[in-house]
């Protein structure tokens, strides 16, 4: 088993990258560099709760600060992290005015009811000593008011250690405009997942993820004989069937990495003992 980690910012042709490309490139290569070094001291829960806090923190990314708006003028965000070994999923759902939901997704790992929503969300985390923080940007409130939102915009990341533990985290600010309390897929088992021989996390109209119940999907295939490559691929391919657009970042128990979608394309870093790759 080696250490690896694959991060990823959602997908192009949801973005408005603006000639911004670049600038995600950049982003995505310094995190997925810096979280790799977390992991090797600390562990994949480690490596994956800095890459997304880190992508969450960057207002360039659909998460976190930087979020996008729903049509009520609000942000409400959800993220969630699955410890594949302990076999724990836990996430919040709608959370408001908190810098890291990341963060309180895993703080929730160890409560008997480890998956919040709404307003009672964002009160536990403030009971838990979450402060509050406005994830308004000026970027984002001039899209909401130019009624131009994105169609969404995800972050993640999956991860595997040398103790063979495989975490998986995904956060998001949704698509924008949504209709106020919508759930998006990135805090339920269908947009992140892992288990003992591997991780996923998912981005893209979270409708379809749901739909499909993409990352479970997978991860069942894998633990009844498929390699992750073939359960991957059979499952886009259902995906293209039905006309679904998502993408989605893979790794397995030995860390290989893996990257797939059913259209556009995935913005992802990935490194191991190896180096670093990218999206092209
Ligand atoms: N999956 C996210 C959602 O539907 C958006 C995205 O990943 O682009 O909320």
């Amino acid at each position: 088993m080696a250490n690896s980690i694959i991060i990823h910012g959602g997908i192009k042709e949801f973005e408005n990258l603006e000639g911004k490309e670049s600038e995600y490139q950049k982003a995505l290569h310094k995190i997925a560099r810096d979280s790799y070094e977390v992991l090797n001291e600390k562990g994949a829960r480690a490596g994956v709760l800095a890459a997304v806090s880190a992508l969450e923190d960057l207002e360039l990314f659909n998460a976190g600060t930087g979020s996008r708006i729903q049509a009520d003028g609000e942000i409400r965000m959800s993220a969630s992290i699955m410890d594949g070994k302990k076999n724990i999923f836990s996430g919040v759902i709608n959370i408001q005015y908190v810098k890291n939901p990341i963060l309180v997704a895993e703080q929730l790992a160890s409560e008997k009811n480890s998956v919040l929503a709404g307003e009672p969300a964002t009160r536990y985390a403030r009971a838990r000593g979450f402060e509050n923080h406005n994830p308004f940007t000026r970027h984002r409130l001039r899209e909401h008011q130019a009624a131009k939102s994105g169609r969404g915009g995800t972050v993640g990341a999956v991860a595997l250690d040398n103790d063979g533990a495989i975490f998986a985290a995904t956060s998001t600010g949704g698509t924008g405009n949504e209709i106020p309390g919508r759930v998006s897929d990135s805090a339920t088992v269908a947009g992140n997942y892992a288990s003992l021989n591997m991780g996923i996390s998912c981005t893209g109209v979270g409708e379809d993820i749901v739909n499909l119940c993409v990352a479970a999907r997978i991860s069942t295939r894998k633990l009844e004989g498929l390699s992750l490559e073939h359960a991957i691929k059979k499952t886009v391919s259902e995906g293209i069937e039905f006309g679904y657009m998502f993408g989605l970042i893979a790794l397995d128990e030995n860390g290989n990495t893996f990257v797939d979608q059913t259209q556009g394309k995935t913005l992802y870093a990935a490194v191991d003992a190896q180096g670093i790759r990218t999206f092209t």
